[in-house]
């Protein structure tokens, strides 16, 4: 599929999740993949994602990948869904994300 189509695909079925954690205000943001989620930020770039090590990081062949691209599409449309969660979910919301990585 066409990158711009596959990221405007998840833009437009809310794959984009922000998670916002109290009373801290911690911020972490996820993105919905076919297989599992992935955890993304914008400042510094980072993804969980393989293509993100791989062609961003080791041979720097793209800045970012399409789940980076998604989140900035989705926060330019303010298209994204937010959560709210406790301070001490936090731990514990990461490790899943992190055992679920596909
Ligand atoms: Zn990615």
């Amino acid at each position: 599929m066409e990158e711009r189509l596959r990221i405007k695909l998840i833009v437009d079925r809310n794959a984009v999740k922000r998670h916002i954690f109290l009373p801290s205000n911690i911020e972490v943001w996820t993105v919905v993949g076919d297989e599992c989620d992935y955890l993304v930020n914008e400042k510094p770039l980072f993804c969980t994602c393989k293509d993100f090590y791989y062609l961003c990081l080791i041979k720097k062949r793209k800045r970012m990948c399409y789940h980076l691209k998604a989140l900035s599409l989705a926060k330019r449309k303010g298209k994204y869904t937010t959560y709210y969660f406790n301070d001490e979910e936090l731990n514990l919301f990461i490790k899943l994300i992190f055992s679920n990585l596909k």
